[in-house]
């Protein structure tokens, strides 16, 4: 094992800072309190400006001043948000020492109420693993375990197109970190055959169902990969896939059959599963040492205790869900092949569905445009993606009928 110099140091910090779609990217340089207002405008001038709006989302419609529009940017994949019978019944259901709006503390503190260790086990049991860890939510876990899990003599090897709230969890880590190019795994193999020996351990680290593009990673190549090497483990954020994909709705790992060989597989309960929170499924060392060492799961107060029954609720009914997920997938490979078929080049292989504009401009048009057809639909620009490949962004969800896909399909 080499210790790592100080000029190795330096390098991984310049790594980070100029990278391409670089970690720090998202940081300008700091301006005195008066030049905020001309960052704003070159915001706007270069058509990267964004504001809160301001929407009534009502199922998969959107009542917006523009009227009613039919809702394909949400994350409610599988259409969960509004089920109201559901909703009722919940409530109806709830035991009173349950219902309660807040923990009022860590779960290191006096917040780790009966629920977490019921909804962990619950995780644990339906991935068929060791231990499930709980988070607030997908942001916390993902700036939180690799700070946790890495040191100077670590390395993570990261895909390009990463979602952000890894970046940041990089950025607070004192790791080293290379990003490969987006799913080119064979520079994944060149970076581990020349850094196996040179650190403790390596992180390979991944998204399942990818953000922006919906392509979706082979999930048992990575695990070969890393079974060639002692120290490698496979880090996968499934937030896309939980709920979405899987016969039981487990997510990618689960359907490419390698639930078992992940060694932190990362999901989220904001999209498919309309609730709130995160999980990791891991080892119960892993899960111990998260416990000790993760300060975004020691240093904030744990979800309330309804929340976590609302979890539950829904994760009990995962299994049941698979004819949602089936006519997610149906409409999904309609309006990919409709895309395809319109010259549009779509990597996507999910219910993420990118129309790749280039100009952010021109995606701004395109979206006020589906918008006039009656679609709420969002431009995604630079720095959420690369310079020079703003887009719309339409995301699927199963309470969509095909009548609907039809008329998308006209309007694209
Ligand atoms: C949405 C998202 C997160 C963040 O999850 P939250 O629970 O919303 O904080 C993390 N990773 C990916 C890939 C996501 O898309």
């Amino acid at each position: 094992m080499k210790p790592i110099t100080d000029k190795e140091k330096q390098r991984s910090v310049c790594e980070h800072e100029t990278d391409a779609q670089g970690v720090r990217k998202f940081q300008t340089e700091l301006q005195p309190a008066s030049d905020y207002e001309k960052e704003l405008q070159r915001l706007a001038d270069s058509g990267n400006l964004r504001d809160l709006p301001h929407l009534h989302p009502d199922g998969c419609r959107m009542h917006t001043s523009e009227g009613c529009l039919l809702n394909l940017s949400s994350n409610d994949y599988l259409g969960l948000g509004n089920r109201t019978d559901w909703h009722t019944e919940f409530l109806q259901s709830l035991k009173p020492e349950e219902c309660l709006f807040s923990s009022t503390s860590s779960r290191l503190l006096t917040g780790n109420y009966p629920i977490y260790d019921e909804v962990e086990q619950l995780l644990a049991n339906l991935y068929e693993r060791e231990a499930a860890l709980f988070f607030s939510s997908g942001y916390h876990m993902n700036t939180g375990i690799l700070p946790a899990l890495t040191d100077s003599r670590s390395l993570i090897l990261a895909d390009k197109l990463v979602h952000a709230s890894i970046i940041d969890g990089i950025r607070l880590s004192s790791a080293r970190c290379i990003r490969y190019r987006h799913q080119d795994y064979r520079q994944l193999e060149q970076l581990l055959e020349k850094h196996q020996h040179d650190y403790d351990r390596i992180f390979i680290v991944t998204e399942s169902i990818f953000s922006m593009d919906g392509d979706i990673a082979p999930l048992p190549l990575l695990v070969d990969l890393k079974k060639r090497y002692p120290n490698v483990l496979l880090y996968v954020d499934e937030a896309h896939a939980v709920g979405a994909r899987g016969t039981r709705g487990l997510g990618i790992a689960e359907e490419q059959g390698c639930l078992a060989d992940i060694d932190l597989l990362c999901g989220t309960m904001g999209k498919a599963l309309a609730s709130m929170g995160a999980f990791v499924v891991c080892s119960h060392t892993l899960r111990r040492y998260l416990i000790n060492k993760m300060r975004t799961l020691i240093f904030t107060t744990a979800l309330p205790p309804i929340q976590m029954a609302w979890t539950r609720f829904v994760l009990l009914r995962l299994a049941e869900l698979d004819d949602r997920r089936r006519h997610l997938l149906r409409m999904s490979r309609t309006v990919q092949q409709a895309l395809t078929a319109r010259g549009y080049t779509s990597p996507s292989e999910s219910h993420i569905l990118p129309v790749i504009i280039g100009d952010s401009h021109e995606a701004i048009l395109k979206a006020e445009d589906m918008r006039r057809k009656g679609f709420y639909v969002l431009p995604v620009r630079p720095p959420t993606v690369p310079e020079g490949t703003s887009r719309l962004r339409l995301s699927l969800t199963a309470s969509l009928t095909e009548a609907d896909v039809e008329r998308l399909i006209q309007a694209l």
